[in-house]
């Protein structure tokens, strides 16, 4: 059936609202189009995850959001609505205050946030600039959050500088600042793939009490399926710019609908069961989102695709509750069953 009313449980507004998101990169070889279409919920308090193959549009969505793209990027329509407003419309200034207050945001590489030649000190001073409190009592704020995110001995450490620190240390670091300013929605863009499996598992927990304890939401995006199933109450799965699933972690891991999604969860090796030397892949590569197409974008790899699925772009059809998917056989089967 086609996405038309909301689910019953999911009719208090939403903190973020992305809504018909369409971005192209220009480039000399001709407009790249990066999202196409994508809508996604972020309800208050809850953890939200986006996975998908790298070059799936899954970081061009967390920076689209954050206001962070370089100069050749254009949204070409669309909204993104934030506590109601849309940060696509609103004065730059408006939306510059947004930022390290109600939105946080956590990178890949703690080295892209952190400023080399400054102390940890006069960073978590800095971005407590929202606040109306003097010196003192921001740097005694500062030292708690290193001692919650487990930084040892945070008094003295806290005059170091980030090459004093390792790289779990520096994304700690990272996380004390972007929950410092108890922000309504921290995005955090791949925050555990530079890290070994002990470290992520580390980050992964610290990032899950820290959200409880100060009830905000989160954009999660990784590639890790297992991270995401861990932290995460809903997952939106993105492929070719596109969000093509989505829905409930326990839904999506146990009753994945769209093709992709599935090839996804058999290629994830945290799954498999037997002992192998090489591990599955999906066969054939990622589309070329350069200029137009039609049908849908995940045809060339489908093992199920048919006729419909070169010509007609699949619309989004719901399962139970708040499940939905883009791909033609949810409507296919709905026609034989009717
Ligand atoms: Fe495969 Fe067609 Fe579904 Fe796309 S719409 S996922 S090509 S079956």
């Amino acid at each position: 059936m086609r996405r038309d009313n909301p689910a019953p449980h999911m009719s208090a507004r939403p903190l973020l609202e992305i809504r018909g998101l369409h971005l192209d990169f220009g480039t000399p070889r001709g407009h790249v189009h990066a999202l196409r279409n994508v809508s996604l919920d972020v309800p208050a308090g809850q953890v939200v995850g986006i996975v998908g193959e790298s070059g799936s549009g899954k970081s061009t969505l967390a920076y689209t959001v954050m206001g962070l793209l370089s100069d050749n990027a254009e949204v070409t329509s669309g909204a993104i609505l934030f506590e109601g407003r849309d940060l696509l419309s609103m004065p730059t200034s408006a939306r510059q205050s947004l930022l390290g207050d109600r939105l946080s945001m956590i990178f890949q590489d703690p080295m892209t946030a952190l400023n080399p030649v400054r102390t940890i000190e006069s960073q978590m001073i800095d971005i407590q600039h929202h606040e109306q409190s003097g010196r003192s009592e921001k740097r005694a704020r500062a030292i708690e959050m290193l001692h919650r995110v487990g930084i040892a001995d945070p008094q003295s450490r806290i005059g170091a500088y980030p090459h004093h620190f390792s790289g779990g240390m520096r994304q700690r670091i990272c996380i004390a600042m972007a929950l410092l300013v108890k922000p309504a929605l921290l995005i955090a863009d791949e925050p555990t793939t530079a890290l070994d499996a002990t470290l992520e598992v580390q980050i992964i927990h610290l990032l899950k009490e820290l959200q409880k304890e100060i009830g905000c939401s989160i954009l999660f995006v990784s590639h890790h399926l297992g991270a995401v199933a861990e932290l995460c109450d809903r997952v939106a799965v993105m492929y070719g710019g596109e969000v093509v699933e989505v829905g409930a972690v326990r839904e999506i891991f146990h009753n994945p609908a769209h093709p992709y999604t599935r090839a996804l969860l058999e290629c994830d090796p945290g799954r498999i069961r037997q002992r192998t030397r090489t591990l599955p892949t999906i066969p054939g590569e990622v589309p070329s989102l350069l200029g137009n197409r039609k049908g849908c974008i995940f045809r060339a790899r489908c093992s199920q695709a048919f006729d419909r699925c070169l010509h007609e772009d699949p619309v989004e059809y719901r399962i139970g509750l708040d499940q939905i998917a883009r791909c033609h056989l949810l409507d296919e089967k709905r026609l034989v069953s009717a």
